[in-house]
C-alpha cells in the first residue's frame, strides 16, 4: 500500500491511487524537487538547466538537427493555441483530425483564430483511414493538426498514414503529443512533424504548469516570419528568450527544476526507449487482468497512454464515483455524451504492477457487490 509522502493534512484527498490521465503519480525525485521553495531564475546556473532541459527533449522526441524547443507557463491547452496562433497565420489551409474533445479544441482555436481549416471526422474510438485523407488530396492545404493519441477516447492515431500524406502533399505536421509522448512511439525527424507538444502533468509525471513545444527548422522559419500576434504564448518571444536558456516572464520554476531531475533520471534509468517499454508494460499488465471483468474497449487503436472502456451495464459515473470514496482510487471519467458510459484508466505517472493488481482487486470486489 502507498504512503502518503508526508504528514501534511489537507481537507482535498491528495493521497489516493491516481490512474487518471494527468495530472499523474509523481516519483520521490521529483517530488522532492518540487516541495522546495521556487528559486530566483534569472542566474546562469538556472539557464543552464534549461539548456539541458531543451537538449533532452529534443533528443528523446528525435527532433532533427537545428531544432530548438520552448517551454511555456501553461497547460498543454495554451501551447496547442500558440502553435495555432505562431506557426500558423491566415493564409494556411489546415486539416484538424477531430475525434474527440481533443480534436474539437484545435477545431475551436482555428476557428477562434480566423485560420481557414476543414474537419477530418473520426468516430469516438476509430483509427483514421487512408480514405478519409486521400479525399483531401491536391486540394492546396498547407497545415494538418493532431492529436496523436487522442485521450478522450485513449486512441492512438496512425502517425505513419498521416505523415505519408502530409509528405507526399507538402503539408506542414504539427502534432499534440501531449499525452502520447514517453507513452507511445515518437519519432518528430521520421514523421517529418514541424511541431510538437507536450506537457508536465502527463507521461512525464511532473506537476502541471509547463507545456514544451519542440519545433523543426521550417517551423522556426515561419515563427520568425510570421507577424506576432500575441505576448504571453509568443513563440517569438520564447525562442529570444530561450537563446540564453530563460523565458520571457516568470515560469512555473518548480516545474522546469522537476523537469530537469526526470530527464536525468530518464538518462541513468536506460533512455527514453526504456521509459516508454516501462509504460507499455503497465498498459498491457492491466489489460490482460480485466479480461475476466464486465467491460468492452471503447476504441479500436488503444495507445500505451490509457485504456477506455464501456462497462456493459452502463453506470460509468457510478463506478468512478466508487472507486473514489470506497477504495481511495481515482479513475478517469469522460466528458460529453459518453460520461455514463465510458470511463478511462491510465498508465503514465509512478504506477506499478502492484497498484494495477489493487485495482483490479477494487473492480472484482465491486463485481462480487453487483456494482459493476
Ligand atoms: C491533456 C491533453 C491536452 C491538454 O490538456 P491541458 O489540460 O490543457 O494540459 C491536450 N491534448 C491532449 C491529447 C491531451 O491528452
Amino acid at each position: 500500500m502507498r504512503l502518503c509522502p508526508s504528514g501534511h493534512k489537507t481537507s482535498y484527498k491528495t493521497c489516493m491511487l491516481n490512474f487518471t490521465v494527468g495530472p499523474v503519480m509523481s516519483d520521490d525525485v521529483v517530488l522532492k524537487v518540487g516541495g522546495r521553495s521556487a528559486p530566483y531564475f534569472r542566474t546562469p546556473e538556472f539557464s543552464e538547466i534549461m539548456k539541458e532541459n531543451e537538449s533532452l527533449i529534443l533528443k528523446y522526441m528525435y527532433a532533427p538537427k537545428n531544432s530548438r524547443c520552448v517551454f511555456l507557463t501553461t497547460s498543454g491547452t495554451g501551447a496547442m493555441e500558440s502553435c495555432v496562433m505562431n506557426i500558423l497565420n491566415d493564409k494556411d489551409k489546415v486539416l484538424v483530425v477531430n475525434g474527440g474533445s481533443f480534436g474539437q479544441r484545435f477545431v475551436e482555436m482555428c476557428e477562434l483564430h480566423h485560420r481557414s481549416m476543414t474537419e477530418i471526422k473520426c468516430e469516438f474510438g476509430h483509427q483514421i483511414k487512408a480514405e478519409q485523407l486521400e479525399q483531401f488530396s491536391g486540394q492546396g492545404y498547407t497545415a494538418f493538426l493532431v492529436n496523436m493519441d487522442e485521450t478522450s477516447s485513449g486512441t492512438l492515431y496512425d502517425m505513419m498514414l498521416i505523415s505519408a500524406f502530409c509528405k507526399k502533399e507538402g503539408i506542414m505536421l504539427i502534432v499534440d503529443a501531449i499525452s502520447a509522448f514517453i507513452a507511445d512511439e515518437l519519432n518528430m525527424e521520421e514523421l517529418h512533424a514541424s511541431a510538437v507538444i507536450t506537457g508536465s502533468q502527463k507521461a512525464l509525471a511532473l506537476h502541471p504548469g509547463i507545456a514544451v513545444i519542440a519545433l523543426a527548422p521550417d517551423a522556426l522559419k515561419r515563427i520568425e516570419e510570421n507577424p506576432e500576434v500575441c505576448m504571453y504564448l509568443s513563440l517569438k518571444l520564447a525562442l529570444k528568450n530561450g537563446e540564453r536558456g530563460q523565458t520571457p516572464f516568470t515560469p512555473a520554476v518548480n516545474t522546469l527544476l522537476e523537469l530537469h531531475a526526470r530527464l536525468k533520471n530518464i538518462e541513468t534509468d536506460g533512455g527514453i526507449e526504456a521509459e516508454r517499454k516501462r509504460v507499455a508494460v503497465i498498459a498491457e499488465d492491466f489489460r490482460k487482468k480485466i479480461s475476466d471483468l464486465p467491460f468492452t474497449p471503447a476504441t479500436e487503436s488503444p495507445s500505451n497512454c490509457v485504456t477506455s472502456l464501456r462497462p456493459v451495464h452502463g453506470g460509468a459515473k457510478e463506478i468512478i464515483r466508487i472507486m473514489k470514496d470506497e477504495y481511495n482510487i481515482w479513475i478517469c471519467p469522460n466528458g460529453g455524451a459518453l460520461a455514463d458510459e465510458v470511463f478511462r484508466v491510465g498508465h503514465i505517472g509512478n504506477i506499478t504492477l502492484e497498484d494495477n493488481q489493487t485495482l483490479i482487486n477494487a473492480f472484482e470486489d465491486m463485481q462480487k457487490r453487483n456494482l459493476l
